[in-house]
């Protein structure tokens, strides 16, 4: 029975003859690794962050208006 790559979804060899089983490589077992990391970073900035920085959500608000216009 096979088990398909997380990653590329190709089957991946067994455990016994595979170090990053369940991926069928190491390379994807990275890839799997790094896209995890980058979806944990974007969990922790919410309102209790920028209270803590004693900034309000209006000034909060002005500074995302003030970087993200772009002209048009
Ligand atoms: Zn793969």
């Amino acid at each position: 029975m096979n088990i398909a790559c997380p990653t590329c979804k190709k089957p991946s060899a067994p455990r016994a003859e595979n170090k990053a089983f369940p991926f069928c490589c190491e390379r994807c077992r990275l890839i799997d690794l790094g896209a995890w990391l980058s979806e944990s970073y974007r969990v922790p900035v919410g309102p209790d962050e920028t209270e803590r920085d004693g900034v309000t959500e209006d000034e909060a608000a002005g500074l995302v208006r003030g970087s993200g216009d772009l002209p048009n």
